[in-house]
């Protein structure tokens, strides 16, 4: 038996470090994932981490092999490196899975150990793989033990910067001493393991005179080709992460659609001068109920439901977004606008359809605004305007519908956007006023009290009609303060007058469905009749069928307390709704008010049966019956002698300013 004795390239050695570097820095990075990473993705991250390390072993044991010079040729066993590989790829895996969550020192040793024992078998299962029957090699017990003891306290090391650099620092400084550490392990254990041996061959015939390089050319080629996988399955998990978060930063975690951002995307890449696109503007119309009523994890599941829905109704899935809370764009692509118009009928149907979400079944509607590319625009910014506008207008129309966008629309809404302004600044400089329109008994000649109607003049637009001004205050809420300075000035103006003339002109204020619903109008009231000093008796509260009908228990809770101070309850435009004879008893009402639709058509028979009826309902019930909108001598005398005596209009007076109401009652 000849002892061989090896020489190196150093060049190769350097790569071989270079290799045990650059594949630690890759599996550390990896297997830094598997923390901030659940399910599937975990499971994923640990796999690519826990390749690459073991490849990466086992690459730089073979790299420092080819650095490694014999002077006698040397064969490798294909079996035994194959197991090698598998060694260091699960001893990296196993070692990665333990310090992945919650790491603790015991984990971190015992991490340590599983990383340095795949390590140290990888290298003595390679050693042996060279071993033939013409080659053996026997072991230094010292310089082996020292080899294994690199290899465990460099992982150590190694994993002990890596754990606390995932939980403090994150830089690339500290990543990159933990994978210097950890490629002394690995090179550190390799060489001291390959000092620790001796190669004996049993021939001297055997033997060259100049040493030669041991690697195969296979052996070559199989080192290059791991190389090379490695630093693409690195490059391939860097993409597919950057893949992953791009999809995230498109998709909306709720529903899986594309969101806004991705709307942004879609309009930006896509030109839209020459191609007939609709936009669908999509807004749930009771959303806001459901959640505040069943909770925003209900809201949330009927948004998934819904998101679904849209989904599978549109032609192209990349064409449906979500962009808010209950907002969804739909684009879809015509040559006939009619096609447009069936799928939208098609769509507000299918979003009708009842849902059974948790035992519920619940049904929504939803309301559309379309508006076409190159008709109303060919930027992202004019098209979605444009579908919200006609959104909007759905909406206001009933809800339940679409609309399609015209410029009428954009005037309306800029008009109703000045109007709210202005409203909201003559809120703060208290730049309403009240007109009073008398209600007249025509048994005695004389007024029983007056309608407080408010008035609002826009510094620019002039005067707007309340039938407008009203709904936009309820609709945006400004309807609440609003009430509350009418209540007010309402309370001291019937003060005034009664004590101008000493008398007892009650005063009725209407009240907005929204002021019912804010719960404010038990305090509100209470708060005008303090602040007046006004007897209560003289209060009359104006509310109308559509109040009862849509929160009448509300209704009732708020007014019986103030009911019981003595305020009075009366029902405005009795007959306009759909339940007029239904909605007399479901409070205690002390006035019926006519609807002047029935005065204005009172000599249709009709009209006129419906009006005897509703004389002898309050007679009976006891309830004083108003008509109101008289505006003709002929109108009086048929209600005179129908038997209602207590009238309201034009006839007997306009609305008029505070100031005239002193000079009016004294004249009379
Ligand atoms: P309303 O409560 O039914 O008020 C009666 C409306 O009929 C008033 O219109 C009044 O000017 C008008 N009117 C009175 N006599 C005649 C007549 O002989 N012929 C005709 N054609 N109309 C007559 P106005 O002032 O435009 O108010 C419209 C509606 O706005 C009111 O209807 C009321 O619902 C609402 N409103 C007015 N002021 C307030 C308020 O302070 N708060 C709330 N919530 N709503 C108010
Ligand atoms: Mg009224």
């Amino acid at each position: 038996m000849v002892v061989l004795l090896g020489s190196y390239n150093g060049w190769i050695v350097a790569l071989s470090f270079a290799i045990a570097f650059f594949t630690s820095y890759q599996a550390l990075g990896l297997s830094k994932k598997v923390t901030s990473t659940s399910g599937f993705i975990n499971w994923g991250w640990l796999l690519v981490s826990g390749l690459v390390m073991g490849c990466g072993i086992w690459t730089m044991h073979f790299v420092g092999m080819i650095a490694f010079h014999l002077p006698m040729k040397v064969e490798y066993n294909f079996f035994k490196s194959s197991i090698s590989v598998i060694a260091s790829i699960l001893a990296s895996l196993l070692a990665f899975y333990v310090t992945g969550t919650k790491v603790s020192h015991v984990k971190l040793i015992l991490s340590s150990l599983l990383m340095a024992s795949g390590i140290v078998t990888m290298h003595y299962v390679g050693m042996s793989s060279m071993k033939t029957d013409i080659m053996t090699i026997s072991y230094d017990p010292i310089l082996w033990t020292i080899s294994v003891l690199i290899a465990a306290v460099a992982s150590y090391v190694s994993l002990r910067l890596f754990v606390e650099m995932k939980r403090n620092y994150n830089n690339i400084l500290m990543k990159s001493v933990s994978a210097i550490m950890m490629a002394v392990a690995v090179t550190g254990m390799h060489y001291v393991g390959m000092e620790a041996s001796s190669f004996w061959c049993i021939d001297p015939q055997f033997i060259t005179s100049t040493s030669i390089e041991n690697a195969p050319t296979n052996l070559l080629i199989i080192v290059s080709v791991v190389i090379v996988l490695l630093v693409l399955l690195t490059w391939l998990a860097q993409f597919w992460e950057q893949a992953m978060f791009r999809k995230m930063a498109y998709t909306d975690s709720l529903t899986g659609l594309s969101n806004r951002h991705a709307m942004n995307e879609f309009f930006r890449n896509t030109p839209l001068q020459h191609r007939r696109m609709a936009i669908l503007f999509i807004d749930l119309d009771q959303f806001k109920y459901i959640n505040d009523t069943l909770g925003h994890d209900f809201g949330d599941v009927l948004i998934q439901n819904m998101g679904e829905r849209l989904r599978k109704n549109s032609l192209d899935k990349n064409f449906v977004f979500r962009i808010g809370g209950d907002e969804f764009m739909l684009v879809i692509t015509y040559v006939d606008k009619n096609e447009v118009i069936t799928f939208v009928e098609g769509l507000l149907a299918d979003i009708r359809k009842p849902f059974l979400i948790n035992n519920h079944r619940l049904e929504v509607t939803g309301s559309i605004g379309i508006s076409y590319s190159n008709e109303h625009g060919d930027t992202k910014d004019s098209l979605l305007k444009a579908a919200d506008t006609a959104m909007y207008y759905a909406k206001n129309s009933g809800k339940n519908q679409f609309r399609e966008y015209n410029d009428d629309m954009a005037m309306k809404i800029s008009r109703r956007m000045d109007i709210e302004k202005g409203m909201r600044e003559a809120l703060i400089h208290k730049n309403f006023e009240l007109n009073y329109q008398p209600k007249w008994n025509t048994a005695t000649n004389r007024p029983i009290g007056f309608e407080a109607l408010l008035r609002y003049t826009h510094p620019q637009l002039g005067v707007i009609t309340p039938n407008e001004f009203i709904p936009i205050a309820e609709e945006t809420g400004i309807i609440v303060a609003m009430s509350e300075w009418v209540l007010e000035r309402a309370c001291l103006d019937c003060v005034e007058w009664n004590k101008e003339n000493r008398a007892e002109y009650v005063v009725s204020v209407n009240l907005s469905i929204k002021l019912i619903e804010s719960n404010m109008l038990h305090g509100i009231t209470k708060r005008a009749l303090e602040i007046s000093g006004l007897n209560p008796t003289l209060l009359e509260l104006e509310i109308t069928e559509q109040m009862i009908m849509n929160c009448g228990e509300d209704v009732n809770q708020q007014i019986a307390p103030l009911q019981l101070l003595g305020v009075n309850l009366s029902m405005d435009n009795f007959g306009s709704g759909y339940s007029f004879l239904g909605s007399i008893d479901q409070l205690s009402f002390q006035t019926i008010k006519i609807d002047k639709e029935y005065i204005e058509n009172f000599e249709l028979p009709t009209k006129r049966a419906i009006l005897n009826t509703m004389i002898s309902l309050a007679n009976s019930l006891n309830i004083q019956l108003i008509a109101e909108g008289v505006e003709t001598k002929k109108q009086i005398d048929f209600l005179t002698e129908a038997g209602c005596h207590l009238m309201q209009g034009y006839y007997i007076k306009k609305p008029m300013p505070f100031h005239e109401v002193d000079p009016w009652l004294k004249e009379l």
